[in-house]
């Protein structure tokens, strides 16, 4: 799918969780439609790796910055040096998150946690932290979070990271009805299963159940780090203006196959 060149030119964006998988295909496609992008997460290495890739194969500055998203003051402090830099904020990408596989009645409190502070805490604490830029953003912030359709379905055996799921969109709702009087919307993008990703090669592909997820998505592959980078784009640009506190899903129907 392509956008019209320069689509984001003047917007600036942090995804957070961008150097890799999904993260890191979405912000290729905001700096290749002319969005100054920066990064966050833990791993320096991944950071650094990551913004000379897009530096040398796809031809766009990225800045980066190491931050935890469940540390609330150490995120918010982040989050305000890259909107320093950037010289503002207008797309927030919550995209960080972590998971595992493990049935639930042998997952420990700290297991539990862990992902619920990275993906729900998390959420909230870059929301919080990015409210002052996204507030300025001249036509108006966009906040954009990476669910999962198991928010809706329930995820056996990884229901800690559905529950966390599903409190983001609760979490999207609220914020676009709270923080619409500032001109920011509020939406989050279900990916299905996407290809070469932790997600899939990790939680899928490692159980050995690549065969059976296939056979129930109706359109026979699985998704593209880019066919979520082009979800995201359509609602943080001009397309996205009227859309807020809702769901895009990218599954290739996989919710209703069987
Ligand atoms: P991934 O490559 O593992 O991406 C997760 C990113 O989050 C990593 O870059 C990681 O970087 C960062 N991160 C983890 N914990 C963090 C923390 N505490 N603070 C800051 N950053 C943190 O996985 P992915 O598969 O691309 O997933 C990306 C998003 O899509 C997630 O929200 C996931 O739930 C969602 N999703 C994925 C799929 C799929 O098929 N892959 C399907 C549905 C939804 P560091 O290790 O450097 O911190």
């Amino acid at each position: 799918m392509s956008f019209a060149e320069n689509a984001l030119a003047g917007k600036t964006a942090l995804v957070t969780g961008g150097a890799t998988g999904i993260g890191a295909a979405i912000v290729r496609k905001l700096g290749k439609l002319g969005a100054r992008v920066a990064i966050t997460s833990r791993k320096e290495d991944n950071l650094k790796a990551a913004v000379q890739g897009f530096a040398e194969e796809d031809g766009i500055e990225v800045i980066y910055r190491v931050g935890d998203v469940r540390d609330s003051d150490g995120i918010a402090a982040v989050i305000s040096d890259i909107g320093s830099q950037l010289g503002g904020l207008d797309i927030l990408v919550c995209n960080a998150a972590g998971n595992f596989i493990c049935p639930t009645e042998d997952l420990s409190s700290n297991g539990w946690r862990t992902v619920i502070d990275i993906d729900l805490n998390g959420t909230f604490n870059c929301c919080q932290a990015a409210l002052p830029f996204l507030k300025n953003a001249a036509s108006g912030g966009r906040i954009i979070s990476i669910s999962s359709t198991h928010a809706d379905s329930g995820w056996p055996t990884a229901a800690h990271a559905g529950a966390a799921k599903a409190g983001i969109q609760n979490l999207m709702k609220s914020l676009s009805a709270e923080w619409g009087k500032y001109g920011i919307r509020a939406n989050w993008v279900s990916p299905g299963p996407i290809e070469g990703t932790e997600g899939v090669d990790r939680l899928i592909i490692a159980q050995g159940k690549a065969r059976e997820v296939l056979n129930r998505i109706p359109l026979g592959t699985f998704g593209q780090g880019e066919d979520i980078a082009n979800a995201v784009v359509f609602l943080a640009g001009e397309t996205g203006a009227y859309v807020s506190g809702t769901e895009l899903v990218v599954d290739g129907a996989a919710r209703w196959g069987s």
